[in-house]
Formats: structure tokens, C-alpha cells, sequence
């Protein structure tokens, strides 16, 4: 938590000397406090001082980073509690398991099952992030054996999942250069998967069964040398570990106790492909930085995904499109050209139901800073002047060989200014576009 003006001023010297270019030491902390200064422009600031502020200005939640390359996985750094205070920060990511007992043609069958979990939503590719491996058989060369197949088939980072610290080393020692998250380490086992996960230079999940056995769990393995840990709670049922989950994230954001000050994994490996789905959105909403689940189902991943793609983007600044001239279809000069806003879910509601309509046509993309046809309107991003800019920008006269221009018709009222900005004939069009199809069939 943030020192105040006057915390900080009680660390300092006190002698006013004004080396720091402020006239008090008092001025000194208050703009120390609003992040204005530095403290190192006092220059008899005390260790103490340093170590202080150090400590105050640390983040609540520690970023933890597994995985190597273009599919690294950054997790935690959050700072608030609800996504409308500021935003989060690293999306939870949706992890896959594989046990060890398969071989063969069915470790390949699953792990191309994996692989294939990706989908586009709103024109972003959202997908699983991670696999799991399992140490199911028990034997600790079936486990390092897995684990490195999967390693050089499967892309995503990596999670080692064994009761065993001679498993986990013995995998570890297979695929230390993919930086895979070991899990878990228990109190039973703590210092010896510390040391491997210090050895290898990769972070471990700490398990406990109790928001109080996992503060004591994270200092021992902070003890053991490891500060990048995530944690996972042996949870009975969904209730519990939610109110677990909550607990720790408001310990650990509202009142900075490091102890459990870092990202969060929950196991999903029972119950049906439906119960799994269902049980992750949940876990994701309330605080789960990482869901392992057994299903690689798509109908039950795409949910758990949709729900972190809209948990985690930023509510300032809604998901957009590129503002330009898409042409749908196979396009001729006689195609109709209609215009819309930047906001992803609009332009992509628009842009299926054009394609539904099967008439080849252009969509002119209008830049409103993101947002919906009656928002950008009421707002004033949405006017004859920024679509007259649109089309001259994009040479929307140079692609067809006619002047017509279909408009939204929740904004027919802008027709008369449209015509004599752009000197084009106005063509209102439906209010909702799902009529579209039938308009653009019977109109155009
Ligand atoms: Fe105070 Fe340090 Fe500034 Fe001197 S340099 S006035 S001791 S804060």
C-alpha cells in the first residue's frame, strides 16, 4: 500500500537542507507521495527510507511468467478488485491436460485436440493458453517422458502436475528451457519442489487447503528461495473456492499482505464437459488467473474463453475495428456500400448479416473511438463530416460506379446534411441490421 505524505516525511532527515530542490522536507515527501519526485534527489535519504518506499511502491499481486517465446504466460499484477475501478491486467488463461498414461497415437489424438482449441470472436483469436500434464501412472519416467513430447508437439506453456517431487524434477529436468510451472508444492513437499523449481528457474503452484495454511505455505517456500509461485486451493466445492479465491485477491489488493499476494490456479478435472464449462466461468469471474480443465469439448472451452476475452478488456476503451473500406464478397462496382461504426460488435453484426444477405457489398468503417452507431451519434463522432472524411479517406467514390450511401436507420436523421456534405444519394436503411438480408435482397 502507498505511503502517505507525512509516513514518508517521518522517514526523512528533517533538516530542510533543500538539496532535493524543494524548499521542506515536508514539500519533499508530500510530491514524493504524488510520485512527482524521486528519492533519490535527497541524497541523506537512510537505508531505512529506501527500503521503505521500496517496499510501498512494490505491486500488491507479483506478475509470475511460465512458458517461453511468443506463448509465455504473464499472470497476476493485478491491483483492483472489480474490473470498472481500472481494468486487470493479464487475462486468465484456460489450461488442458494430458495424462501421462496415454501414449502414442492417443497422446497425439489429444494433444492435436489441444492444439485445435483456438477461435476468433469479434475478429481476435482467443484460445487455450496452456497444457497440463498429469502424472497420472505414477512413474516418474512416464511423467519426464510425457512431458517431453508434449513439449516438442504442443506449443502452449507447460504445466507439470505431480504429487511427487521426483517427478517434477525428473520432467523438469526434460523440459526446463520451456520454463514449466510446477505443481504442487505442499507443505509435505515444500522445500523439495522449491529446489527444484530454484534449480530450474521455473515457477511452482502452492497448494494449501485454507487461506490461512496458504500464507504459512508461501512464506516457507519464499524461505526456500522461490517468490514466483501461484496459488491453489484444495477446495471441496465451488462455493468454498470462490469465497477463497475473494478472499485472498481483497487480503492481498486492500490490504497488501504479501503472503498470498500472487496469481491464482483452480483445478476443474470432474464432473461432465457442461459441469466443467460452467464450474470455469465461474472460477474466471471470481478470481482464477489460470482454469485447468479435462474437457478439450469446444462448445465447453469457448464459453470460459468469451468470459475472460470480455472480463479483461478495458472498459475505457471498447474492442475496435479498424476504421477502413471492407469489401464483403465478391465485390464489383455495382456493389452497395453502406457505412457503420469502429465498435467490434457492430461492425461484426453488420458484417454477418451482409454476408448472410449474400449480396456482395462494401461496409464503410467510420472511426468513433470504438463506439456503438446511436453513442458515436449522440456524442458527435458520428456526423456528416466524419463520414464525408471516411469516404474521401478511403476512395469510396474510386471502387463503385454509383452515388448511393446506406445508412443505419437509427441515424435516418442525419439523411439531409449526409446528401449535401458527400453529394451522394441517402439510402436509409433498417434499424436493425438483422433485416439487412431482406433489404439489401429487395432494396438494392
Ligand atoms: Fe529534506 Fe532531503 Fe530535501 Fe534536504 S534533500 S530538504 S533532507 S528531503
Amino acid at each position: 500500500m502507498a505511503l502517505t505524505g507525512l509516513q514518508i516525511f517521518k522517514l526523512l532527515p528533517k533538516t530542510n537542507c533543500k538539496k532535493c530542490g524543494m524548499p521542506t522536507c515536508l514539500a519533499f515527501a508530500m510530491a514524493l507521495a504524488q510520485k512527482k519526485s524521486s528519492l533519490d534527489d535527497c541524497p541523506f535519504a537512510s537505508d531505512e527510507a529506501k527500503t521503505a518506499l521500496a517496499e510501498a511502491a512494490a505491486p500488491p499481486m507479483r506478475q509470475v511468467k511460465f512458458g517461453a517465446g511468443d506463448h509465455e504466460v504473464k499472470l497476476g499484477a493485478e491491483t483492483v478488485m472489480f474490473r470498472h475501478e481500472e481494468k486487470f491486467y493479464s487475462p486468465a488463461v484456460v489450461a488442458v491436460t494430458v495424462s501421462d498414461k496415454l501414449t502414442g497415437d492417443d497422446l497425439k489424438a489429444r494433444i492435436d485436440a489441444i492444439n485445435a482449441l483456438q477461435f476468433e470472436r469479434v475478429g481476435q483469436q482467443i484460445g487455450v493458453g496452456a497444457v497440463a500434464v498429469l502424472n497420472d501412472s505414477g512413474s516418474a519416467d512416464d511423467f519426464a517422458t510425457t512431458a517431453a513430447a508434449v513439449k516438442e508437439s504442443c506449443p502452449f506453456a507447460m504445466i507439470l502436475v505431480s504429487d511427487s517431487a521426483d517427478a517434477l524434477s525428473a520432467a523438469a529436468a526434460k523440459t526446463a528451457d520451456a520454463v514449466p510451472l510446477l505443481a504442487c508444492a505442499t507443505a509435505d513437499n515444500a522445500e523439495k519442489v522449491a529446489a527444484i523449481a530454484k534449480e530450474k528457474k521455473c515457477p511452482l503452484v502452492a497448494q494449501a487447503d485454507s487461506v490461512e495454511a496458504m500464507a504459512q505455505l508461501t512464506e516457507k517456500i519464499q524461505a526456500a528461495g522461490v517468490e514466483d509461485m501461484v496459488l491453489s486451493l484444495k477446495a471441496v466445492n465451488l462455493k468454498d473456492e470462490l469465497y477463497a479465491l475473494s478472499q485472498m485477491r481483497s487480503l492481498a489488493l486492500k490490504k497488501t499482505f504479501r503472503p498470498l499476494g500472487f496469481p491464482t490456479l483452480s483445478f476443474v478435472l470432474k464432473g461432465s464437459a457442461e459441469e466443467q464449462s460452467a464450474r470455469g466461468v465461474a472460477l474466471i469471474c471470481k478470481y482464477a488467473g489460470i482454469v485447468v480443465v479435462e474437457t478439450t469439448e469446444p462448445f465447453a472451452i469457448l464459453p470460459i474463453l468469451t468470459t475472460v476475452m470480455n472480463i479483461f478488456t478495458d472498459p475505457q476503451k471498447p474492442v475496435q475495428v479498424e476504421p477502413k473500406l471492407y469489401p464483403i464478397g465478391e465485390v464489383t462496382k455495382d456493389s452497395p456500400v453502406m457505412f457503420t461504426t469502429n465498435f467490434s460488435l457492430t461492425y461484426y453484426t453488420v458484417e454477418s448479416d451482409v454476408e448472410a444477405s449474400r449480396v456482395p457489398s462494401y461496409i464503410l468503417v467510420v472511426d468513433t473511438e470504438g463506439t456503438s452507431v446511436l453513442t458515436a451519434y449522440s456524442g458527435d463522432k458520428l456526423n456528416e463530416k466524419s463520414v464525408a472524411d471516411a469516404m474521401t479517406k478511403y476512395d469510396v467514390a474510386n471502387q463503385v460506379n454509383h452515388k448511393k450511401l446506406i445508412i443505419p436507420g437509427y441515424v435516418a436523421v442525419m439523411s439531409g446534411k449526409l446528401e449535401e456534405a458527400t453529394g451522394w444519394e441517402i439510402l436509409v436503411g433498417p434499424r436493425e441490421c438483422s433485416v439487412l438480408p431482406k433489404y439489401l435482397k429487395e432494396v438494392v
